[in-house]
């Protein structure tokens, strides 16, 4: 039976770091991936460009982890948001910065990255296996038994990377949650987090239109980011970040030019009496925004009556969106859940019940931001389990 220091269960972000960092560490490291190629969903991330991690401060991090980030402290103080873009770019692969502190590679392709971390797996000499699926992890006098859909291996210590439950068809289906539960740890209620909302307005008018940094708000909470009308209601950043506050039955606020007060926006619709509404509102707004709104009204400023002036101000200040739900667990961004933190050591991700068994990424109980916030927790904590050495290792 071949023999590994380490074998890492998983070849998303969390997981091809982890492969990275053991390897490095000088541990005989397999990586065993079930789909064809790594890092299936890190490939869709950014629209196909891959958000690779985020700029900010520390702070700024914290932020971006609404889910348990405090958890991260440890693990951000051995390798954070800075050493991967120092990864990325003494790789060979550049990265750019674009807004919010969102880092891209500067080729625009999720395959830079890929590529990149793959040839360093290959380089520090670890073993990829792809189209090999774990089925069964036992732990047998000090050491793990793993069995794959093709062959059984032992090994000291084993990394759990196998990601939440969301897009199941990029192979994050919730084997490290079962995984866990086998070797009796406590998993948290999974949910869906970072989810596109449904709503009840007029998507057919809206669909396609993007906004860049309106400001979405319901009760206490307001976001300011950019935002998609879509045929179901409404996705990007400010909609997924939103999600967190809201099930369903509430009514959100849209302000559409959050950067103007309602006071200057009716004295520059009436300095602009003599255009058309159309033509006023589309040197504000983009032209089928500014086309729904002045549907039903006046061809002219000029011809709207008060009332009429006060309530499309009210309407591109505070758009009513009643919302009816969110996207299903499969369909969301992120999993709000996963492996009980009460159960892992902050410093080094290993099981406090079971020695030399580590878990890294989304299979934990954190939940982050898109914007890069996620990638960032999963190829840290990649880094951090990968880099330990189990006790009964010699
Ligand atoms: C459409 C979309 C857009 C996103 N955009 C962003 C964004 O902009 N910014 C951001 O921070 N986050 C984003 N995310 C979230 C981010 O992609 C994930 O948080 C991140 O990929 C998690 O990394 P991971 O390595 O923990 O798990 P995953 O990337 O899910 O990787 C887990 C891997 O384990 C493999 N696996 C599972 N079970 C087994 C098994 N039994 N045997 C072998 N292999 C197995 C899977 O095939 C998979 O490849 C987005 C997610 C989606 C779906």
């Amino acid at each position: 039976m071949t023999h590994y220091d380490t074998i890492v269960i998983g070849g998303g972000p969390a997981g091809m770091m982890a492969t990275i960092s053991s390897a490095f560490h000088g541990k005989k490291t397999l990586l065993i991936e079930k789909n064809k190629r790594l890092g299936k969903k890190l490939a869709g991330t950014g629209g196909g460009r891959c958000n690779v991690t985020n700029n900010g401060s520390l702070d700024d991090l914290l932020a971006g982890i609404p889910g348990n980030g405090r958890f991260l402290y440890s693990v951000f103080s051995q390798f954070d948001n800075h050493d991967i873009i120092n990864f990325f770019e003494d790789n060979g692969c550049a990265l750019k910065v674009e807004d919010h502190g969102r880092m891209f590679p500067v080729t625009d392709k999720s395959r830079s990255i890929i590529a990149c971390l793959e040839d360093k797996i290959q380089e520090l000499g670890a073993t990829i296996k792809t189209q090999t699926e774990v089925v069964s992890v036992k732990k047998m006098d000090d050491l793990f038994h793993v069995k794959s859909s093709d062959e059984s291996l032992t090994s000291h210590q084993v990394v759990v990377t196998t990601g939440g439950k969301t897009y199941p068809s990029t192979g994050s289906t919730g084997f490290g949650h079962d995984l866990a539960r086998h070797f009796k740890l406590a998993v948290t209620p999974l949910e869906s987090a970072e989810s596109p909302l449904l709503t009840d307005f007029n998507h057919k008018a809206l669909q396609g239109i993007s906004l860049d940094e309106v400001t979405l708000s319901y009760d206490k909470h307001v976001i300011t980011h950019d935002l998609l009308f879509t045929h179901f209601g409404l996705s990007g950043p400010a909609a997924l970040r939103m999600s967190s506050f809201v099930k369903g039955g509430e009514e959100l606020r849209l302000d559409l030019l959050p950067q103007v007060t309602s006071d200057d926006l009716l004295g520059y619709l009436e300095k602009e009496r003599e255009k058309s509404l159309k033509n006023a509102l589309k040197a504000k707004l983009p032209e089928r925004l500014a086309d729904f709104l002045a549907q039903d009204l006046p061809e002219k400023v000029k011809q709207l009556d008060p009332k009429q002036l006060l309530d499309l101000v009210d309407k591109i200040k505070a758009m009513p969106i009643p919302v009816t739900g969110k996207m299903s667990l499969a369909k969301s961004f992120v999993t709000k859940g996963g492996v009980d933190l009460k159960e892992i050591n902050p410093k080094t991700l290993e099981s406090k019940k079971v020695a030399g068994l580590h878990f890294a990424g989304e299979v934990l109980d954190i939940n982050a931001h898109t914007g890069g916030f996620n990638i960032t927790s999963a190829l840290c904590t990649g880094w951090v389990a990968g880099s330990q050495y189990p006790n009964s290792w010699s």
